[in-house]
């Protein structure tokens, strides 16, 4: 069974503007897929459905369960989105809080939760840094820090909001190891094309709405 299985998918917004025009796009599992494209092709738009933020139609699939109003907290669980702006995801007042913070909402109680956190931010390099406040942390780290809040619920797919955006070229390195040692399946929306040829075998491109290229990463960015 597929990872994520994507079929017709369309949304327009209240406005009018049409932004997914009938994506179909498949992922098995352990694949790593850059998804590419230009502003304005829809990218955040198909993200915010991954997890039932925006509703359009056409149907979506994640490791066998379909996407609905009564599997949407299951699908949330499965589905593990980490924003580009660590802000979003961190506001509790230590880093452990955080991490714990998605886990104990899906029903994980102690000694598993702890488990989780520990494994959750070794993954990620940040273990030394459970007891600090997020708010004092480097950029790089906080945006470890929100890799792992999303880790320690144990999504079925990562998926990452430009990931590397704003790093300095050590974070931008950091982030990538600790990305390349999850054994997770991902989907990376990214504009930094070497950071999608070094992470992502496989690429798709968007465009107006609809996937018009999907092949392996180095093959889609030499015909670009
Ligand atoms: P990308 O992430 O690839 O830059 P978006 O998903 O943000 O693309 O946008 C896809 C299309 O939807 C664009 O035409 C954009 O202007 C439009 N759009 C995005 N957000 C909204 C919104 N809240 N209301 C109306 N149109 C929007
Ligand atoms: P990204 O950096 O992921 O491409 P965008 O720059 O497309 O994101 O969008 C940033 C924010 O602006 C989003 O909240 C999006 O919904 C909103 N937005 C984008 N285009 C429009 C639009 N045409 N009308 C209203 N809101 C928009």
């Amino acid at each position: 069974v597929s990872a994520l299985d994507v079929r017709g998918l369309e949304y327009r917004y209240p406005d009018g503007t049409c932004a997914l025009d009938g994506i179909d796009l498949r992922v098995e599992p352990g694949e790593r897929v850059a998804v590419l494209g230009p502003n304005g092709a829809g990218k955040t738009t198909f993200v915010l459905h991954l997890n039932g933020v925006l509703t359009g139609t056409g149907h979506i699939e994640v490791s066998g369960l379909s996407l609905s109003p009564g599997t949407l907290r299951e699908i949330r669980r499965r589905v593990g989105v980490v924003f580009q702006d660590p802000d979003d995801q961190l506001f509790m007042p230590t880093v452990a809080d955080d991490v714990a913070f998605g886990p104990a909402n899906f029903g994980v109680a102690e000694p598993e939760l702890g488990e989780r956190v520990r494994s959750a931010l070794a993954a990620v390099g940040m273990s030394a840094h459970a007891d600090r406040s997020p708010m004092h942390l480097s950029e790089g780290q906080r945006r470890r820090v929100a890799l792992a809040t999303v880790l320690a619920s144990d999504p079925e797919l990562l998926v990452l909001d430009e990931p590397s955006a704003n790093l300095e070229p050590v974070a931008r390195r950091e982030l990538a190891d600790v990305l390349l040692s999850l054994d997770r399946t991902m989907l990376m929306v990214t504009h930094d094309l070497p950071y999608a040829l070094q992470l992502c075998p496989r690429a798709v491109l968007i465009d107006n709405g609809v996937v018009v290229a999907d092949g392996p990463t180095r093959d889609l960015l030499a015909d670009a």
